[in-house]
């Protein structure tokens, strides 16, 4: 299972899924619905998005969840929680999260893909700040994505 915001899914994101896939059988995309995080694209606009791009991988599943990650594992039978890592920053900020969900459920493993060096400098606010301000963020968003109706006049 991947779980994230994904607002929006980025080149990072689908580099790290489709690297998974030689790795697992099955990679579920787990959207998590987060009430203290402010999203910027609307929950079914990310989901369809994902959906379009990874729409002839029949392997790749997506799905929108509230609460705790390892609850959604067992609920899913998810074997292993996939995550990318960029930077010394995350691997602090995952360290204490996997360390605490292993805790919580020993049975799943948490995997972590390096990040390819062109996305490193990649996520989701700076791809959210261009649009925001009018800028052209098709470099970094999966090929396809229609996010026209997000950009400024
Ligand atoms: P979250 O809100 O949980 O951080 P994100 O959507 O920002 O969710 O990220 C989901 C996962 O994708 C995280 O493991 C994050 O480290 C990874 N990720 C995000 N951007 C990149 C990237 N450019 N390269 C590799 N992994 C990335």
């Amino acid at each position: 299972m991947f779980p994230g915001s994904f607002d929006p899914i980025t080149k990072g994101h689908e580099s790290i899924i489709l690297r998974a896939l030689s790795l697992f059988d099955k990679v579920i995309i787990a959207i998590g619905i987060n009430e203290q995080k402010k999203h910027f694209f609307p929950l079914d606009e990310r989901k369809k998005w994902i959906g379009k791009v990874f729409e002839d991988y029949p392997q790749i599943e997506v799905i929108t969840y509230e609460g705790l990650t390892v609850d959604v594992c067992k609920k899913m039978s998810a074997g292993f929680i996939l995550r990318g890592l960029r930077t010394s920053a995350d691997f602090e900020f995952e360290r204490s999260i996997g360390q605490v969900n292993k805790m919580m459920l020993p049975g799943v493993e948490t995997v972590f893909l390096l990040t390819t060096p062109e996305y490193t400098a990649l996520n989701s606010n700076i791809v959210r700040d261009i649009i925001r301000h009018g800028g052209d963020a098709t470099p970094f968003i999966p090929d396809g994505l229609d996010i026209s109706p997000y950009l400024l006049d």
